[in-house]
Order: structure tokens, then sequence, then C-alpha cells
């Protein structure tokens, strides 16, 4: 048996432990909030402090990026954590991660770091409107983000800004990642895993669907080659350049043909949730397989599969059970709004099945509680 110790206790964590089971790889969890060690379960407690926990574990992972960089110290001075803090920090810091797009020579959106008001309008100046404007610690599901899109408005922006830069509680300077907006034709993403040795694998390009800044909709579909080889070209100069172990995301945005990274999530993510039906080898299991040193499992696609998220939701109809191919995934969690509560996994044999049923399934969802999902199927459906 292997015993793997993951920063961060949430779902994630939970559906490591639950791949790891059949490998007999069992997964405990740090809690880095209330630095407990958790299984990520059960939640059940075990009276270990950190240093004992990593000590007592064959590897140490995680699964978030926003770990405190002293908690980071401890895991990376075992010489057993993968993957490895450079990587983790670069998902945490958007500087880091742009200077990381910047090495790998991976097309990105134009930008410039922003400390102080004259920065700012220097930024504006150098990049031209619309500017998303993403603070530099602490991002996720579009939080501490400003859209500029005139000039006008740039003074009550960077009044925000200033106040939410004071406020942050940072041991690191925080700052403002300024981006050239992208109009995007999509949005995709790619998840795959990299081993000690080098070797790579990747699921095929995912399709996201954003609601309110965030995940809503993933699709996995069979998709074009050329794009896949682009992406994969992009996942293997990332992950190269951080000496990556594990699974690791890239977010895109699709302009024509031509792909750009949004950034990168230094663990298994959201996107690749729909791997659990519709892949050979979860992303769960495959990670867990990257960082123990076991073979990579396939990644193909078995059949055309989408993952609808669950948020601020602690009750969906029993009936999605009785379409075909569906699955619920609960996460355990308190209801609290917005809250990532769970997903529904759906799958078909070909695309025109999967369109079909995911008609009838979002016409189980209620549109307050999952907006968009049914104008998303009645789309998938005409498309095919
Ligand atoms: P998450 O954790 O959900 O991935 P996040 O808070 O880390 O989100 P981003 O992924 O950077 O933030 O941005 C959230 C969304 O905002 C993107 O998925 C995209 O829809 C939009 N967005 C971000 N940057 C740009 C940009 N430069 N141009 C156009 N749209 C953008
Ligand atoms: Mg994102």
């Amino acid at each position: 048996m292997k015993k793997v110790l993951v920063m961060g206790a949430g779902q994630l964590a939970r559906m490591m432990a639950l791949a790891g089971a059949p490998l007999n790889i069992q997964v405990l969890a740090y809690d880095v909030n209330t630095n407990t060690v958790v299984h990520p379960v059960t939640q059940q407690k075990f009276a270990l402090t950190l240093a004992e926990a990593v000590a007592d574990a064959d590897v140490v992972s995680s699964e978030f990026e926003h770990i405190p960089y002293p908690v980071q110290d401890v895991c990376e001075a075992s010489g057993k954590f993968f993957p490895n803090s450079t990587a983790i920090k670069a998902g945490g810091d958007r500087r880091q991660e742009k200077q990381l797009l910047d090495a790998a020579g991976v097309a990105n959106a134009g930008y410039r770091i922003v400390s102080t008001e004259a920065e700012f309008h220097a930024a504006i100046a150098a990049l031209g409107l619309p500017l998303v404007l993403k603070s530099a610690l602490a991002g996720y599901d579009g939080k501490g983000q400003w859209r500029l899109k005139h000039h006008e408005d740039a003074a009550a922006i960077w009044a925000d800004i200033e106040s939410f830069m004071q406020g942050a509680n940072h041991a690191l300077p925080q700052a403002i990642v300024a981006e050239q907006f992208v109009r995007f034709d999509r949005e995709v993403s790619l998840v795959g895993a990299r081993n000690a040795k080098g070797d790579t694998v990747v699921y095929p390009l995912t399709e996201n669907h954003h609601v309110n800044g965030v995940l809503a909709v993933s699709l996995a579909l069979p998709g074009r080659q050329e794009l896949q080889q682009q992406a994969k070209q992009m996942f293997d100069a990332v992950a190269a350049k951080l000496d990556y172990v594990g699974v690791l995301a890239l977010e895109f945005f699709q302009v024509g043909d031509k792909l750009l990274v949004n950034e990168i999530a230094p663990r298994v993510h959201n996107s690749g949730h729909w791997t659990q039906q519709g892949s050979d080898t979860c992303q769960f299991e495959n990670h867990l397989r990257a960082v123990c040193g076991l073979p990579l499992g396939s990644t193909a696609l078995v059949r055309p599969t989408l993952m609808v998220n669950i948020l601020g939701e602690d009750y969906v109809d029993p009936a999605v059970l009785a379409l075909p191919s569906c699955h619920l995934h609960w996460y355990g969690k308190g209801k609290r709004a917005g809250r990532k509560m769970g997903h529904i996994n759906l799958s078909g044999e070909t695309v025109a099945e999967l369109a079909e049923r995911f008609v009838v399934l979002s016409k189980l969802l209620p549109a307050q509680s999952f907006p968009e999902v049914a104008d998303m199927a009645v789309k998938l459906a005409k498309s095919v």
C-alpha cells in the first residue's frame, strides 16, 4: 500500500481518495485552513502534525495552488512533493504564471504587471482597451477581476483595485496582471499527466462554458486533431519547463484555429471531471499513478461525455439517474450560495445520443440553479 498526503481537503482530494482505493493507494488530506489531517472522504480527523503526516507519507501532493508558502516549504523539503513547489507557485501567482508561459514559449494574452497607478495608466496606453485586470494572488472562479472597457471608467476601477490590494492580507506583495481582452471563439482546456521520466499523456480537449465567471458545463467530444496537437505541444512545453509530475491542466482561449493559454492549474481540474465516465482512466487515478511512479493509464475518450456542475444546490431530482449513462457525484459539502457541491456526468455512444440525453437532463434541472444549461443542451442538439 502507498500513502499519499494531499494538501487541501476538498472535493478534489476526495475524488483522488475514491480513485486510489482500488490501487491500494491511501489518500489523506491536510486542510490548510484548520491545519488538520483528515480523511478526505469521511472527514475523520487524525492527530498528526503536518511534519508527522509528511514523514509518514510515501508521496506528498496537492489539490490546489493557494497553499501557504511555509507549508509548501515543509512539503518540498521532504523530497517527495509532486508536483513541485515551483509548479504550485506558478499556479497560485499570476506573475509567475505569465513568466512561465513566456519562458515555455507558449502564446498567451498580452499583459503588464501593475502595482502603482502610473503602471496602471502605462498598461492602458501599451495594451489598449478593453482590459481584464486580475489580482496576482488568490484568484479563482473569476474572483479578484475587473473589466475596463472605457477610459472614463479607469479612475473608478483603479480606486477599487487599490482598496482591494490594501485590504489583502497576504504574506507576499499583491499586484495586478493587466491583460488584453481576448475576443475568443470558445474556451477549451487540456488536462494531462506527466510522470517523473517525462512521459506525457493528455485527454481530449474539453470545451468549457462559464456562467458568471464560474465553470458550468464541460463537453468532451471527438475533436479536431490539429487543435489537439497544438494543445499537446503547449502542454508538453509547460510541463517540461516545470519538470512537472502529476496531472496538470491548461485553460485556453481559442481564436480561429489558434490557441492562447489563459491559465494553468497545477492539479486535477474541474474541466476533467468528465473523465470519470468518459475516459479509460479518470484524471484522479492518472494523477495518483503519476505521483506514485506507476505506469500512466490510457486517456482515450471512450464515449462522448459532458459534465454539469452543481453550484449552491444540495438537491437534484433523482430522476436524472433514470437517464442512461448519467452519474451523480456529490462532494458531501454544506450548502452555500454558488459553492461547488457536486457534478453530473452524462455520456452517449454518439454525440447525437449525448445531445438528446442532455436535452432531457436539462429539463430536470431548474433554470434558477442551472442558468443557461437548457440553452446549451438545445445548442448541442442543433449542432449535430
Ligand atoms: P477559474 O478559477 O474558474 O479558472 P479564475 O478566477 O482563475 O477562474 P480566469 O480563468 O483567468 O480566472 O478567468 C475567468 C474567466 O474570465 C475566463 O474563463 C474567461 O471567460 C474570462 N477571461 C479571463 N481573462 C480573459 C481575457 N484576457 N480576455 C477575455 N476573457 C477573459
Ligand atoms: Mg480559469
